[in-house]
């Protein structure tokens, strides 16, 4: 059996999903090629692209109102191309700071305009979502940014605010596709697909097609979302493997039930996993039980000392990757769309039998 692996990204891919991958890698359905061999502008390709832009729509349900475009320089280059898209002739966009990627974020914005801070929890250590009511947003900003799963934190947004007018534009990288979310309330979402929707490479961005042709002059090209709408994602080369990867992933996730169902896993696997760090107070995990993150589950050893001992059993049992984020230390367990239940069930007992172990 493979070793199950907790990393935050890039991140565990459905078994199916790799040996399809295996099985066509050197010949593409009697093409005689490799999808990484193929021009993007030949049948074959083609019909992989547009194939993973439907099943997408189809399973996210987006709706007409929505344009998908499949580009490079994952969620951090985002954080640039956002205001130079959407700015327009206004001068601000206002950031709501739930954990260091939206803080990430805010920072990126100063070099294109005056970004403001509707609302920071960083003096409370990034342990919650704010309500709607808390935030304040400034005059005529040009957009509303939230990061609605903070990947470092746990931090995960489960309503979604309605913001009148002004567009919300959300980093949704680490719980794309972890269940069903309303589109429509969206400008903006984006993300890097090596969490839940594959490999590095690929970054997709669904915006609202009435925010298209708000480009600033000096945005490149190839990053300019209304260009690479117009082209069907196809104004440079896009980065086809990642997208025939993310493709297959897409078919996987048809399979299992679609969205509705893979929540329904989801909500079990988290609640396992936060059962067994609450049931003792070996283990801490503080951020507020409305916005704990399905999908990136933070948590310390309350006896920090243990913490090099706990990872070198995890991986002797074939846990692998559960050291947290640099920045905050301790431990995280990614538990995406592809982690399977035995995995999580796996993690919250060794969590029982380390601390029987070490105590
Ligand atoms: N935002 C979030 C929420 C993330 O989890 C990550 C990656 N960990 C990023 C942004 C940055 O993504 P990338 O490195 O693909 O640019």
């Amino acid at each position: 059996m493979r070793p199950f692996n907790f990393s935050a990204g890039p991140a565990t891919l459905p078994v199916e999903v790799l040996e399809q991958a295996a099985s066509e890698m050197l010949d593409w359905r009697g093409s005689g090629m490799s999808v990484m061999e193929m021009s993007h502008r030949g049948k074959e390709y083609m019909e992989i692209h547009q194939t993973a832009l439907d099943d997408l729509r189809a399973l996210l349900e987006i709706p007409a109102s929505h344009r998908i475009l499949f580009t490079q320089g994952g969620a951090i280059a985002e954080n640039a191309l956002i205001p130079l898209n959407l700015l327009g002739a206004r001068q601000s966009a206002d950031y709501v700071i739930t954990g260091s990627w939206s803080e990430k974020s805010f920072k990126e914005a100063k070099k294109y305009c005056t970004p403001h801070v509707a609302v920071s929890t960083a003096d409370e250590g990034f342990r919650r979502v704010p309500p709607v009511e808390q935030w304040r947003l400034s005059d005529d900003p040009a957009y509303v940014h939230v990061c609605t799963n903070e990947t470092v934190n746990g931090v995960e947004m489960f309503e979604t605010p309605s913001l009148g007018d002004v567009p919300l534009v959300a980093d949704v990288s680490s719980h794309f596709l972890s269940r069903p979310m309303d589109v429509a309330k969206y400008g903006v979402m984006y993300g890097g697909a090596q969490k839940n929707a594959g490999i590095a490479g690929l970054t997709f961005v669904v915006v609202r097609e009435d925010l298209l042709g708000r480009t600033l002059g000096i945005c490149p090209s190839a990053f300019d979302w209304n260009l690479v709408a117009l082209n069907n994602s196809m104004y440079n080369t896009p980065p086809t493997y990642a997208i025939y990867i993310a493709g297959l992933v897409f078919q996987w996730l048809k399979r299992q039930g679609g969205l509705p169902a893979i929540e329904a896993r989801n909500r079990e696997k988290a609640g396992l996993l936060y059962g067994a760090i609450d049931a003792s107070d070996f283990y801490v995990n503080d951020v507020d039980p409305a916005a704990r993150s399905l999908m990136n589950v933070p948590f310390r050893l309350h006896d920090e000392t243990l913490n090099e001992a706990f990872l070198k059993g995890a991986k002797e049992r074939g846990l692998l990757q559960l050291k947290g984020h640099k920045s905050v230390g301790g431990m995280r367990a990614s538990i995406y769309n592809a982690m399977p239940l035995e995995g999580v069930q796996a993690v919250a007992a060794y969590l029982r039998d380390f601390e029987r172990q070490a105590g």
